[in-house]
């Protein structure tokens, strides 16, 4: 099975027990819970038995070894985890508002995961990638930029293949020239997981089909359209498969994205007919929301089967 790297950050979350506008008061929390959109979808394709390794950093400190703890037990190579003894593992502190909207406070950027140094242990991970998946979360500094890009380069230089997910905080949108390497990721992308609007974001089209067209006939091979609640639409140049979400009870909407992802990634590349890979994400994304912690909601195989059934939905 081909080995997927991904670069980027590690961080606790810590969550109000009460929804409510920030944090501007004494408020019950609840935590830590391991997280980071490439430690979700590391710990997601790990479950489903695809090797994976993350390439990240963390504090010498309880937050960091919650996080590496529960990447080891779910199956992910932690070998290019570095130990930072001077910065503290990232935090996100997350409240939920009454509309469902959500308010985050964010220590990513000075964190240790903000600072990925180059180690014998990244160079042997990075050289023994056979995919990338590349967040836009993770494309927060020029040096972030640089190692994604040249991975990315790298990985397809020698036969291997590329996904993305534009993944956008609102936190990073500010980030310097993250627009241009979302660019430049996309050239070298052959799967796309856009989310919402994200579709139309890097092409020149405002309407999605128009948006799709573009992205095939720029060479990307698979578009995996995400929307949420309602379900996801599958491109590629033999047509489009929709796939309506399962109904589930949403405790908790961080991660879906990310368990999609590494889901109709690790199907893809098994070589799994559309159908069957998006009805499994989909499947992915259902359960991811059911539990409160981003991670808490990774799922295997038999898990997805039982509830997407005989490939249930998509058409
Ligand atoms: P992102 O987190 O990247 O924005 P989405 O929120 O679109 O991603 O979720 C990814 C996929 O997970 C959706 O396309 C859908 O299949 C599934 N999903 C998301 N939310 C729910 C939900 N409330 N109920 C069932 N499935 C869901």
């Amino acid at each position: 099975m081909k080995k997927i790297v991904v670069i980027g950050e590690i961080l606790v979350e810590i969550m109000a027990d009460t929804p409510g506008d920030g944090f501007r008061e004494p408020i019950p929390l609840t935590g830590p819970f391991p997280s980071g959109a490439p430690a979700i979808f590391a710990g997601q394709a790990a479950r489903l038995g695809q090797p994976v390794a993350i390439v990240s950093a963390v504090g010498d400190d309880d937050f960091g070894r919650v996080n590496t703890d529960r990447l080891a037990r779910d199956g992910v190579d932690i070998s290019a985890i570095a130990v930072d003894p001077d910065r503290p593992t990232g935090t996100a502190f997350v409240r939920y508002r009454p509309d469902g909207g959500r308010d985050f406070v964010f220590n990513i950027r000075h964190a240790a995961c903000g600072r990925i140094p180059m180690s014998d242990a990244v160079r042997k991970v990075l050289d023994a990638a056979e995919h990338l998946h590349v967040m836009g979360s993770s494309l927060s500094s020029p040096e972030l930029i640089a190692l994604n890009l040249e991975t990315a380069a790298a990985v397809r230089g020698r036969g291997g293949t590329v996904s993305f997910d534009p993944n956008l905080r609102p936190e990073i949108l500010d980030a310097p020239g993250l627009r241009d390497a979302m660019e430049r990721v996309l050239a070298l992308t052959d799967l796309y997981l856009p989310s919402g609007d994200e579709l139309t974001l890097l092409t020149r089209a405002q309407h999605p089909e128009d948006a799709v067209r573009e992205l095939l006939a720029d060479g990307i091979r698979t578009v995996v359209h995400k929307q949420g609640a309602a379900g996801a639409r599958h491109h590629d140049t033999g047509g489009s498969l929709w796939c309506p979400a399962f109904p589930v009870d949403e405790i908790d909407p961080t991660g879906a994205g990310d368990c999609f992802g590494a889901t109709f990634a690790a199907l893809w590349l098994r070589g799994a007919a559309p159908a069957e890979a998006l009805a499994l994400a989909a499947a992915a994304g259902a359960m991811a929301v059911t539990r409160r912690g981003p991670m808490e909601g990774v799922s295997d195989l038999a898990s997805l089967h039982a509830l997407a059934g005989p490939h249930r939905g998509a058409s």
